[in-house]
């Protein structure tokens, strides 16, 4: 269909995996890096809530095998991989007491090792690519103390460091690695933690208020910084990141 091989755009010809994509941040960044041109593979475990116009595989980034098979059926479908956003994320609340070792490392091998999975299984496309380019989602977390988000934090943590060392590796080779830092975006996962309050209204009002500008960051401002940090306009920029926040890691 028409949709899914537009031909104008900063991405245009190139095919952009996006993990996590079915929903929140993820979605965004598939719209809009659909409407700059790309062609757009979803991978997420559960993709039933991905735009019909993308090309949808399901897969756990926590699991191996699952994510090989999804980026070798991405690959086989468009022929090349110019983009990797690597995106899904679950979050985890309390302090270092709060989550047993189980789920340390279930929260750590989705959102850090699921990363290397996903690009290293990647990466002989994206050596191929004139323009390849990886974006990271990291979060606030990774650069401010949360109270009561020790387990996220070290994560997103690490996918800052990940993110450097990444880019370090691979720039000779003509791939850039960045990152978006989001503050709180109203995503589908900010809802279901808002429903689980008392007063979910008032919930929001109040994390509302918290924000340095008043309001909950929108995923497709997330998705804006994505898609400048994976074209060719940030052709000199790897190892970095951008902060879409309202500015609250300046107040930390
Ligand atoms: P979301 O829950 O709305 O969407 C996450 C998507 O990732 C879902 O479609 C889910 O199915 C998928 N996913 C989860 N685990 C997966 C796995 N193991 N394998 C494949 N797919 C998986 O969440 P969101 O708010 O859009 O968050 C997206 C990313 O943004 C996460 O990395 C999160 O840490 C980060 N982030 C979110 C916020 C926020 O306030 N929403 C802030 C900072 C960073």
């Amino acid at each position: 269909p028409e949709s899914l091989s537009p031909s104008k755009g900063p991405l245009a010809g190139m095919v952009a995996i996006v993990t996590g994509g079915a929903s929140g941040i993820g979605a965004a960044v598939a719209r809009r890096l659909h409407a700059d041109g790309a062609q757009i593979a979803v991978l997420d475990r559960d993709t039933s809530g991905a735009d019909a116009a993308f090309a949808a595989f399901t897969a756990d980034v926590s699991d191996r095998a699952s994510v090989d098979e999804a980026v070798a059926a991405v690959a086989e479908r468009f022929g090349r991989i110019d983009i990797v956003v690597n995106n899904a994320g679950i979050g985890a609340q309390g302090d270092i007491a709060a989550n047993d070792d189980d789920e340390w490392a279930r929260v750590l091998s989705i959102n850090v090792t699921g990363i290397a999975r996903v690009t290293a299984a990647a990466l002989p496309w994206l050596r191929r690519s004139p323009a390849a380019s990886v974006c990271n989602t990291a979060s606030i977390a990774s650069t401010t103390g949360l109270p009561q988000r020790a387990l996220y934090s070290a994560s997103k943590g690490a996918v800052s460091a990940l993110t450097r060392a990444m880019a370090a590796d691979h720039l000779r080779e003509g791939i850039r690695v960045n990152a978006v830092n989001p503050g709180t975006a109203d995503t589908p996962w900010v809802g279901r933690l808002l429903d689980s309050a008392s007063d979910p209204a008032a919930e929001r009002a109040a994390l509302e208020a918290r924000q340095p500008h008043g309001r909950l960051v929108s995923p497709d401002e997330v998705a804006a910084a994505v898609a400048y940090l994976v074209s060719p306009a940030s052709g000199s920029t790897t190892g970095t990141f951008i902060e879409v926040d309202g500015g609250m890691a300046q107040l930390r």
